[in-house]
């Protein structure tokens, strides 16, 4: 996989709020804080995946980027051809000709598909809704798309209920790639898919990124799969990215607690060398509530009483590892074994 180093986007200070409404009056009395000025850049050609726990805002930071939420605060710049665009100020008519460069894949493939829709018509769709084809040019083009996700000319016509789970994502992912998008958000495309099915999707999702130098936030909370498919890593709790890294160094050499106990989790190749999982004390902190100190410290098996105190920044630790952690440069923890090189 070739990354250039180009940004394709940039998200600065990101913050998704919703308000918490109480009484018959549906007073606003705080806000869950989904999203809490979060920063990432991602590379043309780059795949940044973005793990946590279920509820940490990954799945939100993916809708405010892709603006099916208006985010509370922050910007989101995309280096279009013709200079950055401001895709959080975009007005309406602006921001519908803007989602031809960004689109999104969906976690369950049947609920995003139309059921009285052929898959013509699916596919066809944004085409059609944006005016760049009709007739037969947006036949001709649903049938390659068709083509290069793996499915067949004969299923142009069938409905979505005649498709397995994998094939129905294979139409998300031609209905996504049909306008030739340059970012792609990915939202848990895996995660609803039997195991047998999910390594076909993401080796497809790698394929269709060679061939059409596509950009992917992908969006999961299964770290072998993030691991397979990405170039540098966030993770994120209770709506922060806590450590960005490298992939396999993120992986194999994390400088976060809660990064080791997600890792920790991963089963091993080798059964007889499986390490003890690290349970992690205590639900995870409601983005609803302000905790002093670190957000992770209720939870922390190496907190310390600055923890509960002081909220750590997100730091550079050592060259393009962000950690927010203020023990990051003196605690060792422990990653999940390095992939070795294949002999020939
Ligand atoms: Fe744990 Fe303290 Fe680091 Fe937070 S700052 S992750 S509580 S060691």
């Amino acid at each position: 996989m070739t990354v250039e180093h180009k940004p394709l986007l940039e998200v600065r200070n990101l913050k998704k709020y919703f308000p918490i409404q109480q009484g018959i009056l549906r007073r606003t009395r705080g806000y869950v804080k989904a999203v809490d000025d979060v920063s990432f850049t991602i590379g043309a050609g780059e795949t940044l995946g973005l793990v946590g726990e279920s509820g940490c805002g990954k799945t939100t930071t993916g809708r405010c980027i892709a603006r099916v939420y208006q985010p509370t605060a922050g910007e989101v710049l995309f280096h279009g051809d013709e200079g950055i665009i401001p895709v959080n100020r975009l007005e309406k008519q602006a921001l519908k000709s803007f989602r031809k460069h960004m689109q999104m894949i969906f976690q369950d493939p049947y609920a995003s598909l139309n059921p009285r829709m052929t898959v013509l018509e699916l596919v066809g769709e944004p085409l059609l809704a944006h005016g760049l084809a009709k007739g037969r040019e947006l036949e001709d083009r649903v049938a390659e798309m068709l083509l290069a996700v793996g499915l067949k000319l004969e299923h142009l016509r069938r409905y979505p209920h005649s498709f397995s789970g994998g094939q129905r994502q294979r139409i998300g992912i031609a209905r996504a790639l049909v306008q030739r998008p340059k970012l792609v958000i990915c939202d848990e495309p895996v995660s609803a898919l039997d195991v047998s099915i999910q390594s076909q999707i993401v080796n497809l999702l790698q394929d269709l990124q060679d061939q059409y130098k596509l950009t992917y936030l992908f969006v999961a909370h299964d770290m072998s799969v993030v691991r397979h498919i990405s170039n540098r890593v966030a993770v994120m709790y209770v709506g922060r990215v806590v450590e960005l890294a490298a992939s396999e160094e993120l992986m194999t050499a994390p400088k976060h607690p809660y990064t080791e106990a997600l890792l920790s989790a991963v089963p091993r190749p080798n059964p007889t060398h499986q390490r003890q999982r690290i349970i992690l004390g205590g639900e995870a902190a409601d983005p609803g509530q302000t905790v002093p100190g670190c957000v992770f410290h209720p939870r922390c098996r190496y907190a310390k009483d600055i923890c509960r105190t002081e909220d750590p920044p997100l730091n550079e630790v050592t060259p393009n590892h962000y950690v927010a952690c203020h023990l990051a440069a003196e605690l060792t923890l422990e990653g999940i074994a390095p992939i070795l090189p294949t002999g020939d």
